[in-house]
């Protein structure tokens, strides 16, 4: 078969079924095991501390015997064992790229991968979500960096696809100039930079319909399901998100292009394996439509610092574990919000992302940016919680507005909000904060 002519970029694993999908992966899970019981010593520590033996561990259900991972045991791995820690599995010089990851404070935590994991994890994974949102071996894609080293790995995925990479950093006239001068017709890009090409387009006078931008590729940030509407109307394209997780595979979670908007697919069949877990109580929820939870990644096929149950502090809700009309096998997530951002609100859990849906549902009165101002150190809020919320093109009496949004809030999220309206949030390139630290 011609290779444009996949529906699946990898259909044997993305179509498989539960049965296979367990045989897989327990074969992997058990030889990735005794991979890490001889090389890393990370975990023949904490195995040893847990008194495991490599023979209790049978099947792959066996696996909730197995300590978690959390990112501060691998902060303090990186500490005292520089310079990545010893939870590399592989010799330093089988070691080909490390990469820090994004988004934490003090010294970056650093990720090394060999070949074999830039190939067979990350490029693959990414691969595969390429292709589920549409890109094919004759796309033209404008790779901007949603995070330094993202960049890098999507940048090796895209060009698995088959399809021409075409880098242009963050400057949005070599974005503009790719499509004009090279036909580059798709974007890989944050939601948040969307967005913004689409506002210097509009700024420029040029007609985003006929810039030639037919597929977009985002990460998960939030927000996907509120702006996609505008994005696709605006420039006749399609758009889809993906999310994962540096330490483990960049993808993990997709979306398709057939049934977007209803779900990210679990994409990375025998790369990484999924539990879900109550995040307090730490027991394990089972896969299935309606079942919410933290999701918990074991590496399959990482060589160079493969972890095991390692604690993503990303809360989901399963939508559906039935085969989807793109075909392909992996049951579906939302994303819900990150353990870090939550709010207590009188004892209600409350996610930044729950009150942007909420808020931008009344769209066109409010234009759907919102800012929550956090007055003291979260995650406990004494209501009312502080909002700024920008409004629409068609706003009407400010004062009914303030009223009615503070009304939805109290309906659908029970707690009490005091909102402000103002006429513009400052716009992110990178990443839009929904939080914003007010208190010293
Ligand atoms: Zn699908």
């Amino acid at each position: 078969m011609n290779l444009n002519d996949r529906k699946i970029f990898n259909e044997k694993m993305e179509t498989l079924s539960d049965d296979e999908l367990y045989g897989h992966h327990q074969k992997k899970f058990l030889s990735q095991l005794e991979y890490l019981y001889k090389n890393s010593k990370l975990y023949q520590e904490k195995f040893k501390t847990a008194d495991i033996q490599l023979g209790d561990i049978k099947r792959l259900e066996d696996i909730v015997k197995l300590p978690f991972t959390k990112k501060h045991e691998l902060r303090e791995a990186q500490r005292y064992n520089p310079p990545v820690g010893n939870h590399r599995a592989c010799s330093e010089d089988q070691l080909s790229r490390v990469y820090s990851s994004s988004g934490t404070t003090g010294v970056p935590t650093y990720i090394g991968l060999t070949r074999n994991d830039i190939n067979d994890v990350q490029a693959e994974a990414i691969a595969r979500l390429c292709w589920a949102g549409g890109i094919r071996p004759n796309s033209r894609v404008v790779n901007i960096p949603t995070a330094p080293f993202i960049a890098d790995t999507f940048r090796e995925g895209i060009e698995k696809t088959g399809a021409t990479n075409i880098p242009t950093g963050f400057n949005v006239d070599r974005v503009i100039s790719a499509f004009k001068y090279q036909g580059a017709d798709a974007l890989h890009a944050t939601v948040s930079f969307w967005t913004y090409l689409l506002d210097k387009l509009e700024r420029l006078d040029i007609n985003p319909k006929t810039f030639g931008l037919r597929r977009i590729i985002g990460g998960a940030e939030g927000g996907t399901k509120l702006i996609r509407p505008l994005i696709e109307e605006s420039f006749g394209a399609t758009a889809i998100e993906g999310m994962g997780m540096g330490e483990m595979s960049c993808i993990i979670f997709g979306e398709c292009l057939e049934d977007r908007g209803n779900g990210m697919h679990y994409l990375s069949q025998g790369i990484v394996h999924v539990e879900l877990i109550h995040p307090q109580t730490l027991e394990t929820i089972p896969i299935e439509a309606g079942a919410e939870g933290e999701l918990v990644y074991t590496s399959l096929e990482s060589r160079g610092m493969p972890l095991m149950r390692y604690r993503s502090r990303d809360n989901v809700r399963i939508l559906s574990t039935a085969p989807c009309i793109c075909g392909r096998t992996g049951f579906k997530i939302e994303v819900l919000g990150r353990t870090d951002d939550m709010l207590t609100i009188l004892g209600v859990n409350v996610y930044p992302l729950a009150i942007l849906d909420v808020v931008s549902s009344l769209k066109p009165l409010v234009s759907g940016a919102v800012e929550i101002q956090l007055e003291a150190p979260g995650p406990v809020v004494e209501p009312p919680l502080k909002l700024k919320v920008e409004t629409g093109d068609q706003p009407g009496d400010g004062k009914k507005l303030k009223k009615l949004i503070e009304t939805k809030i109290r309906e659908k999220l029970i707690f009490r909000a005091n909102v402000e309206l103002v006429d513009e949030l400052p716009k992110a390139q990178y990443k839009t904060q929904l939080i914003k630290k007010v208190y010293k």
